[in-house]
């Protein structure tokens, strides 16, 4: 962090760009306000994609998205340390600059050939923590004093619950942004239903201009994997076992669609494909099995979050869980265990229970 400092002073004048393409990379506030006053007086429309960077198709389909329907795409890529708990993976979290550099310029000339967009990616805003905390970083503790974003009760639930600083830090961090950048539309993924949930009230509740546009859950084609960029921790023997949670959530879905809407048959469905692989993973032995543990499953409202009893099959629901994939125990010799060692990785995944008379809305 100590050479960002450098490199926004003698990079932060706005004018860099990524090699070979017409994208600016932005580095302190004062540059993309400078960059985005322009934009204002033309009326051109500015969307805002933010992200941790490691990007994969699942960011790159939200910049497509954000290229559709604005003149204007800025992708922030950003480690925000105070959406990560003290206890959490932000020193090993995959941090690939030159790749991420890579997959956006060929992304902008995808976009350029393809003639049904509006815009491109104009620019990559990339601050440092000095940047973006400018009062000094309050620290990743749940007491931690500074300037923070709270978004009740929805912030407190599910990942909240086994997070409790995610939300704010998620929600101090967009709300910077969304300052800095000043965008008509922001883009975010359903892969992070509660986020949006979260994202929606802090729109609607600080009065921001803004649209707030959730694109679907890109997914490994191969077993419906959501992607992550922490699926690089998994290492080959716990990908393949990985897509327990996507299963147990399509057969809670299953459940649903076959007309069940109280929560024992809709979660009972889930709850027993999870135990069901658990205990065959169990009965392998150290040398072949991977551990994991179920966090939550979970039927809530769309709205709020809240747990429901019985689905109301006219506004649907969010089915969502979370499962922690356990290091594995016997690594056999020369055995990839995944980026930074393999160290237990929380998976998250969702999928929405649609409601039957939604059209007209
Ligand atoms: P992150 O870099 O993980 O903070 O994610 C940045 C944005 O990308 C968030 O809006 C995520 O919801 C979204 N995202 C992450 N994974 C996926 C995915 N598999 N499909 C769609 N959007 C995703």
């Amino acid at each position: 962090m100590a050479s960002g400092c450098a490199a926004s002073a003698s990079r932060g004048n706005g004018l860099e760009k990524l090699p070979n393409s017409s994208i600016r990379v932005l580095r302190t506030v004062s540059a993309v306000r400078r960059w985005r006053r322009p934009h204002l007086l033309d009326q051109r429309s500015v969307a805002l994609v933010p992200t941790m960077g490691a990007l994969h198709e699942g960011h790159l389909s939200l910049i497509r998205a954000a290229a559709r329907e604005n003149h204007h795409v800025v992708v922030s890529l950003y480690v925000n340390p105070a959406q990560f708990g003290v206890r959490e993976d932000l020193a090993s979290y995959p941090v690939t600059w030159d790749a991420d550099a890579e997959a956006l310029v060929r992304l902008d000339r995808e976009l350029a050939d393809d003639g049904h967009n509006l815009g491109r990616i104009s620019a990559v805003f990339a601050p440092t923590t000095a940047e973006m905390y400018p009062g000094g970083f309050p620290g990743q503790e749940v007491d931690s004093k500074g300037s923070f974003v709270t978004i009740t009760p929805v912030g407190e639930l599910l990942e909240g619950r086994s997070r409790p600083t995610f939300f704010r830090g998620v929600a101090t961090v967009c709300m910077k942004l969304f300052n800095i950048v000043q965008p008509e539309r922001v883009y975010f993924g359903q892969k992070d239903v509660q986020q949006t949930v979260v994202i929606k009230r802090l729109v609607r509740d600080f009065m921001l201009p803004i649209e707030v546009v959730v694109c679907p859950t890109a997914r490994a084609e191969e077993d419906g994997l959501a992607l992550s960029s922490r699926n690089v921790y998994l290492g080959p023997r716990r990908r393949a076992v990985a897509p327990v949670l996507y299963n147990a959530l399509r057969a809670a879905e299953d459940a649903y669609t076959g007309g069940a809407r109280d929560r024992a048959t809709v979660l009972g469905a889930a709850e027993s494909l999870a135990a069901r692989v658990l205990a065959e993973q169990t009965a392998l032995g150290p040398e072949k099995r991977v551990r994991f543990e179920v966090d939550y499953l979970s039927l809530a409202d769309p709205d709020t979050m809240e747990e429901l009893e019985v689905v109301d099959p006219a506004k649907g629901g969010i089915l969502s869980g979370a499962v922690k994939m356990l290091p594995v125990e016997a690594p056999g010799e020369g055995e990839d265990l995944g980026h930074s060692g393999g160290p237990p990785v929380r998976l998250i995944d969702n999928i929405i229970l649609p409601g039957i008379e939604t059209k007209s809305d």
